[in-house]
């Protein structure tokens, strides 16, 4: 059944000459079409998760790829039933996906891509290698089939790993991650420590399941909207994950009921109901613990929400529209 919101997955490496004044103007644009989510900006390119209604999407789509530095942007489509985030939040960052290696161009050299089908041809080839850049948090709720994983809790700790990924300097290595975004920079870091056969996943676990949905992928993908996971594997499901507190197989992720905490885990449906929601004892005996409503995801209240908050020189009488 067509659901009327899409969610948009995105990224385009290429130089922004004003990030400020470009994010002033994309805020602005983004609010008049009613798109909430998330956008990173830097002078190296544009990194989003967006959602809004079809149409509107589709007008943003458009805009973005007419725009010749952004001729090349790969948007990743996802139907939804309502809002996927709350709040519009345009930043400007120093790299678009927080890496450590800002002297990284993909522009100037990066893996070549494979595409989804591709990888579904090749990927139980003897000499091909595929690597997770993903976090421990992403990759332990599902991941390829006999993919390599990285044991860090962030990707700006991925360039520490190379030496242990040593063994399979002579193999064909192909990385992958949610949207692709961070193989850009991952493959060609890669390369330029020596390693010869690199290549990365094109649009990531994310085209991966929408263009093939198949079985070399096992339990869910972490996604970083209300959603918090998105299934990929449409001929089967494999749980990879086990519950943080039982440790019975479990892909099931809640945000932690302690917003001091706010801990991504996954936990399972009666962990989830004896501790209230929480991550731990502790987080449920904690004073500020929110209610659990049985979803593991917690809405702020958005009393008072000024998309426009955040465009520095709103016109005057803008915010009465909304
Ligand atoms: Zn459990
Ligand atoms: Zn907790």
């Amino acid at each position: 059944m067509e659901q009327p919101y899409r969610i948009l997955l995105y990224y385009c490496y290429t130089p922004i000459k004003d990030p400020a004044a470009f994010r002033v103007q994309h805020h602005q644009y983004c609010a008049d079409l009613g798109l909430r989510g998330r956008i990173i900006i830097a002078g190296e390119g544009i990194n989003g998760t967006v959602s809004g209604l079809a149409a509107a999407c589709e007008t943003y789509m458009q805009h973005l790829k007419a725009d010749s530095r952004f001729s090349k942007v790969d948007f990743k489509v996802d139907q939804y039933p309502q809002y996927a985030f709350q709040k519009l939040n345009i930043r400007i960052k120093p790299e678009i996906v927080h890496a450590d290696l800002p002297h990284i161009n993909p522009n100037e050299r990066t893996g070549p891509y494979i595409s989804p089908q591709e990888l579904e041809r090749i990927q139980a080839e003897e000499d091909v290698v595929l690597l997770d850049v993903r976090s421990n948090y992403e990759h332990q709720i599902g991941r390829f089939k006999n993919a390599i994983t990285l044991d860090i809790n962030h990707f700006r700790e991925f360039k520490a790993q190379i030496p242990q990924l040593a063994p399979y300097k002579d193999k064909k290595i192909i990385t992958y991650c949610t949207g692709g975004i961070k193989c850009e920079k991952a493959s060609a870091y890669l390369l330029e420590q020596g390693f010869q056969n690199v290549y990365q996943l094109h649009g990531g676990i994310i085209k991966y399941g929408n263009e093939v949905g198949g079985e070399a992928f096992e339990g869910k993908c972490y996604v970083f909207d209300n959603r918090l996971i998105k299934d990929i594997n449409k001929a089967s499901s494999t749980v990879v994950g086990t519950c943080h507190v039982c440790q019975e197989p479990c892909d099931r992720m809640v945000n932690c009921a302690n917003p001091a905490c706010n801990e991504h885990v996954p936990l399972c449906t009666s962990c989830a109901e004896s501790l209230e929601g929480a991550c731990s004892e502790t987080c449920q005996k904690h004073p500020d613990k929110r209610a659990y409503n049985g979803t593991g995801y917690y809405t702020k209240k958005l009393n008072g929400y000024n998309p426009y908050h955040g465009v520095s020189m709103p016109e005057k009488g803008k915010a009465k529209k909304i």
